[in-house]
């Protein structure tokens, strides 16, 4: 690309960009988490998280140093938990290998668990102004119309990608510029050349139908679990932890089991993973729980999954016995 086609996006993303709260700051820790919080999360979801995880978590030494279960209860509703945990083991590591300031060499950066090639690029450029490109989904989109190269692969893309910063005269405004493109004017949903500001320039402009991706199509695995209940207007709820792995690994939830077979009547709440389909069935008990566990009475400081959330929901009376939860999204 040459120059003069990258100062019509820069140019354009200076007077048209988002005001977003981790655009007005250079500092590694606050970009790293906002960019992990990013990751397949919508920017409206993110953006009341971003500013309650710095009251809770105000340094990486603050995140290194707390409990596992506060750093999960911090990221309930982001889904995805692995990432929470990747960012606590990550903090560990920047305390124990890098004396507790966030390296700034990309190879560093990207060894940190958690953080791949795309994100260690938008860190380094952001808050180091190396010029390392970003190649999330919305950028991969944008190069391949740009260059009307739809079935490239993620090769090709890096070294496109790779040319098109080398060109660029800031290596961070461009990244955020590509983002800012691949998330208004060119995304999935919507293809807007006319007001596009590399429309004079693309090789795609007004051949895209603006019509939504084709996503992979991958299986979905319908799991039945009926979700024990057992709620005490005294004591609250009783909760067990998740194993470490698996589904909802460490969060906490009433005791659940499987169902070898869907259940005759129909679920309280159907909840959606990536490749799962959860059938939840509560099952309200009056006598002592048996499984293992610990009686919860408020849920403040223990992260549930959005599914057992919602699951709540559905009982009448819960907002009484747990005031604490949550609204959901
Ligand atoms: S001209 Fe159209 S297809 Fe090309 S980058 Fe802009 S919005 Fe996307």
């Amino acid at each position: 690309m040459s120059s003069v086609r990258c100062e019509a996006l820069l140019a354009w993303y200076g007077e048209h960009a988002r005001s977003l709260p981790w655009r007005d700051t250079t500092e590694p820790y606050p970009i790293w988490i906002s960019e992990i919080m990013l990751q397949q999360t919508q920017v409206k979801t993110v953006l009341p998280r971003y500013a309650a995880w710095f009251a809770r978590f105000p340094n990486i030494a603050a995140l290194a140093e707390a409990d596992l279960d506060d750093v999960l209860k911090a990221w309930e509703g982001l889904g995805y938990y692995r990432r929470a945990r990747f960012i606590h083991r990550a903090a560990q590591d920047i305390i124990e290998q890098h004396g507790g300031i966030f390296p700034d060499q990309f190879d560093e950066i990207m060894a940190l668990p958690g953080i791949g090639r795309s994100t260690a690029g938008a860190i380094s450029s952001f808050c180091f102004a190396a010029n390392t490109p970003v190649l999330d989904g919305n950028v991969k989109r944008v190069l391949k119309r740009w260059h009307a190269k739809p079935e490239s692969n993620d090769k090709t893309l890096w070294i496109l990608a790779q040319q098109a910063i080398d060109d660029a005269a800031n290596p961070a405004t461009w990244n955020q510029a590509m983002m800012e493109l691949g998330a208004t004017r060119c995304s999935a949903k919507v293809v807007d050349c006319p007001s596009c500001p590399v429309g004079s320039y693309c090789e795609s402009a007004f051949q895209v139908e603006p019509t939504k991706e084709l996503r992979k199509t991958v299986p979905v695995l319908d799991l039945h679990w009926q979700v024990d209940l057992y709620l005490d207007a005294q004591k609250g709820i009783w909760l067990k932890q998740r194993p470490a792995s698996g589904i909802w690994a460490s969060l906490w939830t009433p005791p659940i089991s499987e169902l070898p077979q869907p259940s005759k009547r129909r679920p309280d709440h159907i909840h959606l993973l990536t490749h799962r389909r959860l059938h939840l069935y509560a099952n309200r008990f009056t006598d002592a729980p048996m499984d293992e566990g610990i009686w919860v009475s408020s849920l403040d400081k223990h992260a549930l999954p959005t599914g057992i959330h919602r699951l709540l929901a559905t009982i009448d009376g819960i907002s009484q016995l747990l005031p604490s939860i949550p609204p959901v999204e």
